[in-house]
């Protein structure tokens, strides 16, 4: 019983916009480019084509991975936030999230938003703290300190209303203006694509696969471990109304059980630059090493669970003996 409870929770919820939660904390942009930088905006009406996950349509069982290679691939959207990432000074101070990593040795993959790549730029000054760092400086340090930077959009507007708008054209130069802003950080052209709230359409996803880019998904079509797994953190920021119960970790921590239950021990984790997320991770880590979890960069977990060319996830999945514990 506590379980269907759980699913019809985690349905209920799945239904909401994955960046909303940021919405109420961010209304304006305080931006210089304001026309093409999306403000956050309520994404509810909007019917993903992605599957919520607890009504996914089951696909053919494939196991993958073993209790040998059980891996998790942290990633973090919407930043940079420098005093998340790096601690709020205010009143009642807060360890940043890139210590917490490096104090639990876990390199961790940034999905960051390329208008907050421009110089100059401190996030939303209305709703983000300014603890004298930029978020391109922050972007910086993130590079230095072993992390991975991916695409999450230059402007974070909903791409399927913003094709309908502007055409297939400006979803893909959206993409590649996110794209070559981190590449002004990084050198390197980054690899992977997490449209927000994972919408999409077919013929941008298609057209994005071709140009290069690996578009992350929710949708069931997937299989489970290239499928990430949505924290639904977002509920718990702010007033933390619908944040899941009885904790945002106890409730990663059953999406996995679930996930382990059919077959699935590797795991892309989705959660979002906050503050009230970043407090959860010592936590969070502790629990899923003592399951026996080790934590990559997203490239090291495609590398590891991606099949290869020729290569199905089963006949992967095959050549892993289980080990017994
Ligand atoms: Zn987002």
């Amino acid at each position: 019983m506590g379980y269907v409870r759980f699913l019809l929770s985690i349905a209920a919820l799945s239904v909401l916009s994955a960046c909303s939660g940021t919405h109420s904390l961010s209304v304006g942009t305080g931006l210089n480019n304001s026309s093409t930088v999306a403000s956050h905006t309520v994404a509810g009406g909007v019917q993903s084509k992605e599957t919520p996950l607890a009504t996914a349509r089951p696909v053919a069982k494939i196991t993958t991975g073993s209790p040998a290679d059980k891996l998790i691939a942290l990633t973090f959207d919407d930043g940079p936030r420098p005093y998340v990432l790096f601690g709020s000074k205010t009143a009642h101070p807060a360890q940043g999230l890139v210590d917490i990593l490096d104090q639990n040795g876990v390199k961790a993959t940034f999905f960051v938003v390329g208008w907050r790549l421009t110089p100059k730029t401190w996030g939303e000054p209305r709703h983000e703290e300014d603890i004298g760092v930029s978020c391109l400086d922050a972007a910086e340090r993130l590079i230095q300190r072993g992390h991975e930077l991916e695409d999450h959009t230059y402007s974070h507007l909903e791409l399927r209303s913003a094709e309908k708008k502007n055409g297939e054209q400006w979803v893909m130069h959206d993409v590649d203006r996110g794209a070559q802003a981190i590449k002004a950080v990084t050198g390197t052209q980054p690899r992977y694509v997490r449209p927000p709230d994972w919408i999409l359409t077919d013929d941008a996803r298609r057209d994005l696969q071709k140009q290069g880019y690996r578009v992350l998904t929710i949708s069931s079509e997937n299989p489970m471990a290239l499928r990430d797994v949505n924290s639904l953190d977002y509920l718990c920021a702010g007033k933390a109304v619908g944040c899941p119960k009885p904790s945002l970790p106890d409730a990663v921590l059953q999406q996995i059980g679930q996930r382990e239950k059919k077959g699935t021990y590797t795991h892309i984790l989705a959660f979002h630059e906050l503050s009230t997320t970043a407090a959860i991770m010592p936590r969070l880590i502790s629990d899923l090493k003592a399951r026996g979890y080790r934590f990559v960069t997203l490239t090291e977990y495609m590398k590891l669970v991606e099949p290869k060319p020729g290569e199905t996830m089963k006949q992967q999945a095959a050549v892993t003996k289980p080990v017994k514990f």
